[in-house]
Protein backbone atom coordinates (compact mmCIF):
# COMPACT_ATOMS: atom_id res chain seq x y z
CA UNK A 1 0.00 0.00 0.00
CA UNK A 2 1.20 3.56 -0.71
CA UNK A 3 0.42 6.18 1.82
CA UNK A 4 1.19 10.04 1.25
CA UNK A 5 1.27 12.61 3.93
CA UNK A 6 0.13 16.32 3.51
CA UNK A 7 -0.05 19.30 5.35
CA UNK A 8 1.26 22.94 5.47
CA UNK A 9 4.72 23.08 7.01
CA UNK A 10 4.23 23.18 10.81
CA UNK A 11 1.43 20.83 11.27
CA UNK A 12 2.79 18.06 12.39
CA UNK A 13 3.32 15.21 9.50
CA UNK A 14 6.90 14.07 10.26
CA UNK A 15 6.23 13.43 13.70
CA UNK A 16 3.06 11.29 13.16
CA UNK A 17 5.39 9.47 10.15
CA UNK A 18 7.18 8.26 13.13
CA UNK A 19 4.40 6.42 14.44
CA UNK A 20 2.42 5.47 11.70
CA UNK A 21 5.97 3.57 10.59
CA UNK A 22 5.78 2.01 14.39
CA UNK A 23 2.62 0.75 14.12
CA UNK A 24 2.86 -0.90 11.00
CA UNK A 25 6.13 -2.40 11.27
CA UNK A 26 4.32 -3.79 14.58
CA UNK A 27 1.22 -4.82 12.43
CA UNK A 28 3.35 -6.47 9.18
CA UNK A 29 6.27 -8.61 11.82
CA UNK A 30 6.54 -11.90 10.04
CA UNK A 31 4.78 -11.32 6.79
CA UNK A 32 7.98 -10.93 4.71
CA UNK A 33 6.48 -7.49 4.01
CA UNK A 34 8.63 -3.94 5.27
CA UNK A 35 7.99 -0.34 5.64
CA UNK A 36 9.74 1.66 3.47
CA UNK A 37 9.61 5.88 4.60
CA UNK A 38 10.24 8.33 1.96
CA UNK A 39 9.89 11.68 1.10
CA UNK A 40 9.65 14.47 -1.70
CA UNK A 41 11.09 15.95 -2.99
CA UNK A 42 13.68 13.56 -2.66
CA UNK A 43 13.71 9.91 -1.87
CA UNK A 44 16.68 9.12 -4.82
CA UNK A 45 19.98 11.10 -5.20
CA UNK A 46 18.86 12.68 -8.33
CA UNK A 47 15.81 13.75 -6.49
CA UNK A 48 17.68 14.89 -3.33
CA UNK A 49 19.83 16.86 -6.07
CA UNK A 50 16.92 18.40 -6.54
CA UNK A 51 14.94 19.17 -3.73
CA UNK A 52 18.07 20.78 -2.79
CA UNK A 53 18.03 23.22 -5.62
CA UNK A 54 13.93 23.85 -5.45
CA UNK A 55 14.06 24.49 -1.88
CA UNK A 56 17.42 27.18 -1.62
CA UNK A 57 17.57 28.83 -5.04
CA UNK A 58 14.67 31.34 -6.27
CA UNK A 59 13.28 30.03 -9.90
CA UNK A 60 10.30 30.32 -12.31
CA UNK A 61 7.41 29.26 -11.24
CA UNK A 62 6.79 26.74 -14.28
CA UNK A 63 10.68 25.43 -13.39
CA UNK A 64 9.76 24.88 -10.02
CA UNK A 65 6.97 22.73 -10.63
CA UNK A 66 8.79 20.50 -13.16
CA UNK A 67 11.41 20.28 -11.15
CA UNK A 68 8.54 18.77 -8.90
CA UNK A 69 7.31 16.52 -11.39
CA UNK A 70 11.22 15.09 -12.50
CA UNK A 71 11.76 14.54 -8.65
CA UNK A 72 8.60 12.34 -8.58
CA UNK A 73 9.31 10.35 -11.71
CA UNK A 74 12.27 9.12 -10.33
CA UNK A 75 11.15 8.42 -7.49
CA UNK A 76 8.17 6.49 -8.93
CA UNK A 77 10.68 4.95 -10.98
CA UNK A 78 13.40 3.57 -8.41
CA UNK A 79 11.76 3.51 -5.10
CA UNK A 80 8.39 3.57 -4.52
CA UNK A 81 7.49 1.13 -7.71
CA UNK A 82 9.56 -1.43 -6.69
CA UNK A 83 8.70 -1.59 -3.35
CA UNK A 84 5.05 -1.76 -4.02
CA UNK A 85 5.69 -4.37 -6.50
CA UNK A 86 7.25 -6.69 -3.67
CA UNK A 87 4.37 -5.96 -1.32
CA UNK A 88 5.69 -3.74 1.02
CA UNK A 89 4.20 -0.65 2.50
CA UNK A 90 4.96 2.87 1.26
CA UNK A 91 4.89 6.08 3.52
CA UNK A 92 5.46 9.19 1.74
CA UNK A 93 6.08 12.22 3.50
CA UNK A 94 4.30 14.57 0.67
CA UNK A 95 3.59 14.04 -2.63
CA UNK A 96 1.14 15.36 -5.65
CA UNK A 97 -1.47 16.78 -3.43
CA UNK A 98 1.54 19.01 -2.39
CA UNK A 99 2.42 19.56 -5.79
CA UNK A 100 -1.23 21.04 -6.41
CA UNK A 101 -1.08 22.87 -3.03
CA UNK A 102 2.24 24.65 -2.94
CA UNK A 103 2.56 25.27 -6.76
CA UNK A 104 -1.13 25.71 -7.22
CA UNK A 105 -2.94 27.22 -4.44
CA UNK A 106 0.04 28.77 -2.59
CA UNK A 107 1.41 30.28 -6.05
CA UNK A 108 -0.70 30.41 -8.33
CA UNK A 109 0.10 27.72 -10.94
CA UNK A 110 -2.94 27.14 -13.00
CA UNK A 111 -4.35 23.73 -12.47
CA UNK A 112 -4.76 22.32 -15.96
CA UNK A 113 -0.88 22.68 -15.97
CA UNK A 114 -0.77 20.32 -13.02
CA UNK A 115 -3.22 18.11 -14.11
CA UNK A 116 -1.61 17.33 -17.54
CA UNK A 117 1.91 16.74 -15.45
CA UNK A 118 0.03 14.49 -13.46
CA UNK A 119 -1.56 12.68 -16.25
CA UNK A 120 2.28 12.83 -17.61
CA UNK A 121 4.48 11.20 -15.15
CA UNK A 122 1.66 9.30 -13.13
CA UNK A 123 -0.96 8.02 -15.43
CA UNK A 124 -3.60 7.15 -13.22
CA UNK A 125 -1.37 5.94 -9.94
CA UNK A 126 -2.55 7.21 -7.02
CA UNK A 127 -1.97 7.19 -3.02
CA UNK A 128 -4.30 4.05 -1.10
CA UNK A 129 -4.38 6.41 1.74
CA UNK A 130 -3.89 10.52 1.68
CA UNK A 131 -3.70 11.64 5.64
CA UNK A 132 -4.09 15.83 5.23
CA UNK A 133 -2.79 17.09 8.99
CA UNK A 134 -4.92 20.21 8.56
CA UNK A 135 -4.05 23.08 10.86
CA UNK A 136 -4.90 27.25 10.41
CA UNK A 137 -1.62 28.94 9.36
CA UNK A 138 -1.36 30.87 12.66
CA UNK A 139 -1.07 27.21 14.48
CA UNK A 140 1.29 26.01 11.92
CA UNK A 141 3.95 29.31 12.03
CA UNK A 142 4.12 28.93 15.82
CA UNK A 143 5.21 25.39 15.38
CA UNK A 144 7.34 26.28 12.75
CA UNK A 145 9.00 28.89 14.52
CA UNK A 146 12.22 26.51 15.84
CA UNK A 147 13.15 25.65 12.19
CA UNK A 148 13.02 28.54 9.46
CA UNK A 149 14.89 26.32 6.60
CA UNK A 150 13.72 26.72 3.48
CA UNK A 151 12.48 29.27 1.15
CA UNK A 152 8.96 27.77 1.55
CA UNK A 153 8.93 27.90 5.12
CA UNK A 154 9.11 31.65 5.19
CA UNK A 155 6.46 32.50 3.12
CA UNK A 156 3.66 34.41 4.45
CA UNK A 157 0.18 34.12 6.06
CA UNK A 158 -1.94 34.16 3.10
CA UNK A 159 0.45 31.94 1.45
CA UNK A 160 -0.01 29.14 3.62
CA UNK A 161 -3.76 30.31 3.61
CA UNK A 162 -4.04 29.26 -0.19
CA UNK A 163 -2.12 26.21 0.06
CA UNK A 164 -4.20 25.01 3.00
CA UNK A 165 -7.59 25.68 1.00
CA UNK A 166 -6.23 23.72 -2.36
CA UNK A 167 -5.63 21.07 0.22
CA UNK A 168 -9.06 20.70 1.58
CA UNK A 169 -10.70 21.23 -2.08
CA UNK A 170 -8.72 18.19 -3.02
CA UNK A 171 -9.67 16.28 0.32
CA UNK A 172 -13.56 17.23 -0.34
CA UNK A 173 -13.12 16.49 -4.14
CA UNK A 174 -11.01 13.32 -3.60
CA UNK A 175 -13.79 11.72 -0.98
CA UNK A 176 -12.17 8.61 0.00
CA UNK A 177 -8.64 8.93 -0.50
CA UNK A 178 -7.89 12.00 1.75
CA UNK A 179 -8.87 11.36 5.17
CA UNK A 180 -8.44 15.07 6.44
CA UNK A 181 -7.31 15.09 10.23
CA UNK A 182 -7.45 17.97 12.74
CA UNK A 183 -3.91 18.70 13.89
CA UNK A 184 -4.42 21.57 15.83
CA UNK A 185 -5.07 19.13 18.99
CA UNK A 186 -2.72 17.30 20.98
CA UNK A 187 -0.78 14.88 19.94
CA UNK A 188 -2.19 11.88 21.39
CA UNK A 189 -5.51 13.01 19.90
CA UNK A 190 -3.74 12.78 16.37
CA UNK A 191 -2.00 10.01 16.74
CA UNK A 192 -5.61 8.15 17.41
CA UNK A 193 -6.61 9.56 14.33
CA UNK A 194 -3.98 8.49 12.40
CA UNK A 195 -3.47 4.94 14.00
CA UNK A 196 -7.65 4.01 13.08
CA UNK A 197 -7.06 5.18 9.65
CA UNK A 198 -4.22 3.30 9.36
CA UNK A 199 -5.76 -0.20 10.95
CA UNK A 200 -8.58 0.55 8.81
CA UNK A 201 -6.42 0.26 5.87
CA UNK A 202 -4.60 -3.01 6.96
CA UNK A 203 -7.80 -4.41 7.57
CA UNK A 204 -8.67 -4.65 3.77
O1 LIG B 1 7.77 18.31 4.04
P1 LIG B 1 8.84 19.35 4.12
O2 LIG B 1 8.39 20.55 4.89
O3 LIG B 1 10.16 18.83 4.52
O4 LIG B 1 8.98 19.81 2.57
C1 LIG B 1 10.02 20.61 2.16
C2 LIG B 1 9.52 21.91 1.56
O5 LIG B 1 9.17 21.75 0.20
C3 LIG B 1 8.32 22.46 2.27
O6 LIG B 1 8.68 23.74 2.77
C4 LIG B 1 7.27 22.57 1.23
O7 LIG B 1 6.66 23.80 1.38
C5 LIG B 1 8.02 22.50 -0.08
N1 LIG B 1 7.31 21.81 -1.12
C6 LIG B 1 6.72 22.52 -2.12
N2 LIG B 1 6.06 21.88 -3.13
C7 LIG B 1 5.97 20.54 -3.13
C8 LIG B 1 6.56 19.79 -2.10
C9 LIG B 1 7.23 20.46 -1.10
O8 LIG B 1 6.77 23.73 -2.16
N3 LIG B 1 5.33 19.97 -4.12
MG1 LIG C 1 8.79 21.87 6.01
Amino acid sequence: KFITFEGIDGAGKTTHILGCRTLLESRLQGSGRAVVSTREPGGTPLGEALRDLVLHQSMHLDTEALLMFAARREHMDRVIGPALARGDWVLCDRFTDATFAYQGGGRGLPRERLDALERWVQGDFQPDLTLLFDVPPDTAATRRQAHQSDRFERESHEFFERTRDEYLRRAAAASDRIRVIDAGRGIDAVRRDVDAALLALLAV
